[in-house]
């Protein structure tokens, strides 16, 4: 991959965090109703090259998660943190849940999608609150 690549790649992402953080978060949906997200430019399912913007729903629920102890360096300051994979439907996300104790995750659990910045390199973040 080039650097502009991912230069758009990053900027597609970012623009999605955006969306998110101004609590208008959205996913990609093509005319099969196949869900993506950002900076994905064709269906990841049929190839579509028609992909419109939906509003992403409210809650998701968890599916998976791990927890880190021991961090690559930019994510120092984090640890421990839970990583979760959650279900929204059409989309899957992937970020860290934040704000709860680890004996409190479950699969099923709800949660709300947020944008916050990491503890170690002030990068914006997504993460998943529990309802
Ligand atoms: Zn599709």
């Amino acid at each position: 991959m080039s650097d502009t690549d991912q230069a758009a790649r990053d900027a597609g992402f970012d623009e999605w965090l955006d969306a998110l953080a101004d609590d208008d978060p959205y996913y990609l949906a093509c005319p099969d109703g196949h869900g993506s997200l950002p900076p994905r430019r064709v269906c990841p399912v049929c190839g579509s090259q028609t992909l419109e913007q939906r509003p992403l729903p409210e809650t998701g629920r968890l599916e998976t998660y791990t927890i880190t102890y021991i961090p690559t360096p930019s994510f120092a300051e984090d640890a421990p943190y839970a990583t979760a994979i959650v279900d929204f439907g059409p989309v899957r996300l992937t970020g860290q849940v934040v704000d709860t104790d680890f004996e409190a995750l479950e699969p099923g659990l709800e949660v709300t999608p947020a944008v916050t910045t990491t503890e170690t390199t002030g990068n914006r973040l997504l993460v998943f609150r529990v309802r």
